[in-house]
Formats: C-alpha cells, sequence, structure tokens
C-alpha cells in the first residue's frame, strides 16, 4: 500500500481490544512520516504494540490551534501526517477538528482510515431502531444545563446515543429518567470489546436501580444509548398533533407550525402536515 505525500490521514484506533486495527491503520501508522497524538506517552504504548516507530507529536484540546498551523506547513512541505486519538475515531468527542478544518482550508487532501468508534459499536448491539440516531456526545457536566439539554431532546423520535464517564453516569441516567421518562427503554453499553464487557438493557427506571445496585456496574467506560420517543397510539398522537398545531398554526407561518408540531410531539412531519391541512380546512 502505498502512503502518498502531503496526506493528512484520519486513523481510527482501538477502543479496548488492541486487535480491532485495520490493517491498512497498521500499515498508515508506519509508513507515515508524523504522528498526531492526543496522548503522546500513550500512544508510544499503543504504537510499539504495532511495531511502528513513527515520531509523534502531541495534539490535543489546548495546544490545538497552536499545533495545526505547523502541522499543516510539514502538509504542505510534502510530509504524510496521521491523526489518531486515545482510543477510537479522532473528532468523535476527540480533538482534531481544527486541523482537519484547517487542512480543508488549505486545500490539503484529508483521508479517512475508519475503525472502531464507541458510538457505532453500541448502536451495533443495542437492539434499539438504528436507521436514524443523534449523538449527544457527552452530556453538560452541570446540572442545569444538563437538564435543560434533556429536555429539549425530549421530543425526538430518534434513538440517541450518549458518552459517559464513570463519575458522571449515574446522575446522567437519573437525570435521563427525570427528563425522558422512567418508562423509555435503553441500554447500557461497558467497557466494549475490554475484558468486563457488559451489555444492559432495561428501561431507564430499571437502569438507575441497576447502577445502583453494584460498584461494578458504574466503573469504566459507559454508552447509554435511549429509544427515541415512542410514536403514540394514532388516535392520541393526533389529537396531541392537533393541540399543538392549533395553538402554534394562530402564531406562525403553517410550514414552521407544523416543523415545530412534528418535533414537539414526536409525530412525521408528513402526518402532522395533513392534520394541518384539514384544520385549516375545517377554519
Ligand atoms: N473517539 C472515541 C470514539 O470514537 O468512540 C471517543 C472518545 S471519548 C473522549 C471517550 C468516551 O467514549 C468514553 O467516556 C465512553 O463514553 C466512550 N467509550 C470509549 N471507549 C469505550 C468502550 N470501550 N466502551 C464503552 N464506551 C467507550
Amino acid at each position: 500500500m502505498s502512503i502518498n505525500p502531503g496526506v493528512l490521514y484520519v486513523v481510527a484506533t482501538p477502543i479496548g481490544n488492541l486487535q480491532d486495527i485495520t490493517y491498512r491503520a497498521v500499515e498508515v501508522l508506519r509508513g507515515v512520516d508524523l504522528i498526531a497524538a492526543e496522548d503522546t506517552r500513550h500512544s508510544r504504548a499503543l504504537l510499539s504494540h504495532y511495531a511502528a516507530a513513527t515520531p509523534l507529536l502531541s495534539l490535543h484540546e489546548h495546544n490545538e490551534a497552536a499545533q495545526s498551523p505547523r502541522i499543516i506547513a510539514r502538509l504542505q512541505a510534502g510530509a504524510a501526517v496521521a491523526l489518531i486519538s486515545d482510543a477510537g475515531t479522532p473528532l468523535i468527542s476527540d480533538p482534531g477538528y481544527r486541523l482537519v478544518s484547517a487542512a480543508h482550508r488549505a486545500r490539503v487532501r484529508v483521508s479517512p482510515v475508519p475503525g472502531p468508534s464507541a458510538v457505532i459499536a453500541a448502536l451495533s448491539v443495542a437492539g434499539l431502531p438504528t436507521d436514524r440516531f443523534v449523538f449527544e456526545g457527552f452530556l453538560p457536566a452541570r446540572e442545569a444545563a444538563r437538564s435543560r439539554r434533556l429536555r429539549t431532546l425530549a421530543g425526538e423520535s430518534r434513538t440517541l446515543v450518549f458518552y459517559e464517564s464513570s463519575h458522571r453516569v449515574v446522575a446522567c441516567v437519573r437525570a435521563m429518567r427525570e427528563h425522558l421518562g422512567g418508562e423509555r427503554k435503553a441500554l447500557i453499553a461497558r467497557e466494549l470489546t475490554k475484558a468486563f464487557e457488559t451489555l444492559h438493557g432495561d428501561s431507564l427506571a430499571g437502569l438507575c436501580e441497576w447502577l445502583d445496585r453494584d460498584p461494578n456496574h458504574r466503573r469504566g467506560e459507559f454508552v447509554v444509548v435511549v429509544r427515541g420517543r415512542p410514536a403514540e397510539a394514532d388516535g392520541d398522537g393526533d389529537g396531541r398533533a392537533l393541540a399543538v398545531l392549533q395553538v402554534l398554526a394562530a402564531e406562525l407561518p403553517l410550514r414552521q407550525a407544523v416543523d415545530l408540531a412534528a418535533r414537539i410531539t414526536g409525530q412525521a412531519r408528513n402526518r402532522v402536515y395533513r392534520l394541518a391541512l384539514s384544520l385549516r380546512g375545517q377554519g
């Protein structure tokens, strides 16, 4: 496989199990001139596992703005550079956005070397609808901001995916129970691909109890997958959508009222649009 000069390769690395890396990722990591890594000490250990002795340069949240122009200059001078993070796919709740956007602005070619990401790994085993989903990353650390965020998500009908750390998982799942409803189906994916990998599906109320039951359940890294707001039985859903529409349509243009009513009630936009037309007919 040839490594092209002047290309920024965005390379996914394992999220736990060191065997979860592609052949191409290993070749790229061995073959590039430079690897920009979030934590060089952590990555040095990873790279030595794959016998890659490529020089490392640190690129993390706090130095990305300063480092990006230097890396772009190296790329423009013809170096091939790989970007990695501590685990999984760079830029997915990880640094790299500034570097990649700077590369696009500088017309440097950017090429993905895809592989693991905890969001996709969790969705692939959650047994919840995956044709559409919303990735929310980490919820805000502060309680008030977290509650606000969850309230805006309460009407979302697509499957929701959150990242969580061990010290906040209990508070976050409790907040989800409060704002999304205790009955809502969800799944905790803990320590994926590692020795203590655990999948536990239940209602949000059940997940809170499960987390409280055993301190081991609260250890490690977590993805929380939550089912979207269930479509209500047609009759009930239509009734609620009509009630919301009536209020909004009195104040807003029809299209905007329909969009908002669909988001608030979790009903399909087409269906709400048809209800709006029937309302208009009655009016
Ligand atoms: N870039 C990574 C990716 O592509 O998934 C995510 C990095 S983010 C800083 C770290 C978070 O990802 C963890 O707090 C956890 O929520 C999730 N995560 C990473 N590895 C995981 C694993 N093996 N099992 C469960 N969650 C994991």
